[in-house]
């Protein structure tokens, strides 16, 4: 990226580390062989493999036996949910999610309404929260499965997720906590949280895309979607993307490395969301929940978010008005919605999310050309 440009969208991805490259590029080079062949070539492919699978389940403190690579987090999820209700109890046909949830969970669970799913959505409050309470009353006998995200891609919430796994595990349902958007940026413990289904994908952690896992605590159901070779031990076969995994592996002990620094990018955070709030009329939304520390999702009052956005790119800052799986669509995220944001309010949501690599200054300097721009933007619109 030139270096004067600023990238603060680490939400939709974030930039490849120089060691996560090295990786790749190594994995390439040394470690080419097929990992189901027997001879040497083979043995180094495996190896690689199975340092790449230590090195996530540490960072999410599971048993390497509980990882399954997959093409990411969309893959993780499909494959969660598929595995649910297929191997569902008798009598159970309900799937309860979070009204915040990914496209990627909603449609997973939309899609098996032909199969006979109940698809039930639990509302958020006007901070971004599930209600534990909400849930409890939409959970029961008939539930296959919950899906309650750890941190929200837009607004960063981070849900009570362990209250809603003991809220499943009571009811003998399956707990899916999808926590693309929260590893790498605060600690994540499967356990703790009691998830049976937790994705990770490597992009949103400065690794390569088209790669990530599902991680299955032992005795979760998985049945595979993808049949062949019987590779990830017959739970989704095709020959491994050794380098893209060599890579994933990478970013995961970089991640552990850089435990402990959310504190100095929250401060940085809030320095900059002060000045958004102060010099641009921002309205931050989940303000007043626990969120991801590098995350400000909020509301600029008179501002054509999409306009803003493809103005500040031809400044050099690039956020996003919204996720990215979101850009585009005029009406505004789901997930605004379920908050209680008004639809034209909608229009006016740009989310800055920083990075492990966003400095004091560029934070200033993004600041500085954000309000700027916003102020001209609103100027635009009362002409
Ligand atoms: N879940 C969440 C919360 C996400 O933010 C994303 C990506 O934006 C996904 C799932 C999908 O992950 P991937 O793009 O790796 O398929």
């Amino acid at each position: 990226m030139p270096a004067d440009t600023i990238y603060l969208d680490h939400n939709a991805t974030t930039p490849p580390d120089p060691r996560v490259i090295e990786a790749v590029d190594r994995a390439l080079a040394v470690a080419w062989g097929n990992p189901s062949s027997a001879h040497a070539p083979g043995l180094a492919a495996r190896e690689t493999l199975q340092r790449a699978r230590d090195e996530a389940a540490r960072l999410v403190g599971v048993d390497s036996s509980e990882i399954v690579f997959t093409s990411g987090g969309t893959e993780a999820i499909a494959l969660a949910v598929s595995s649910a209700w297929q191997r569902r109890g008798a009598g159970r046909r309900r799937v309860v999610l979070s009204a915040i949830e990914h496209p990627a969970v909603i449609e997973a669970a939309r899609g098996l309404a032909p199969q006979g799913a109940e698809v039930v959505v639990c509302p958020v409050d006007r901070r971004g929260l599930v209600d534990p309470g909400e849930l409890g009353a939409r959970v029961g006998e008939t539930t296959v499965l919950v899906a309650v995200m750890l941190a929200n891609n837009e607004v960063g919430a981070i849900q009570p997720a362990a209250e809603a796994a003991a809220i499943a595990a009571r009811a003998g349902a399956l707990f899916l906590c999808d926590a693309v958007q929260a590893v790498g940026k605060i600690p994540v413990a499967a356990r703790a949280i009691g998830a049976d289904y937790l994705p990770i994908a490597a992009h949103k952690l400065n690794g390569p895309k088209g790669v990530g896992c599902l991680c299955v605590r032992h005795g979760a159901p998985c049945v595979p979607m993808i049949a062949g070779g019987g590779q990830e031990g017959g739970l989704r076969s095709g020959t491994e993307n050794v380098p893209g995994i060599a890579g994933f592996g990478e970013a995961c002990r970089l991640a552990r490395e850089r435990a402990g620094d959310e504190g100095r990018i929250a401060a940085r955070r809030n320095a900059l969301e002060e000045r958004l709030v102060r010099e641009a009329g921002a309205q931050v939304l989940a303000a007043d929940a626990a969120r991801l520390p590098n995350t400000i999702g909020c509301v600029l009052d008179g501002v054509d978010a999409q306009a803003l956005v493809v103005r500040l790119s031809g400044r050099g800052v690039f956020v996003s008005a919204g996720s990215a799986c979101h850009a585009g669509k005029t009406r505004g995220s789901h997930v605004l919605a379920a908050m209680g944001v008004a639809e034209a309010a909608r229009g006016c949501f740009v989310r800055v999310s920083l990075g492990a690599g966003t400095s004091d200054e560029d934070a200033e300097r993004a600041a500085a050309i954000i309000i700027e721009e916003a102020a001209r933007g609103r100027a635009r619109k009362g002409r």
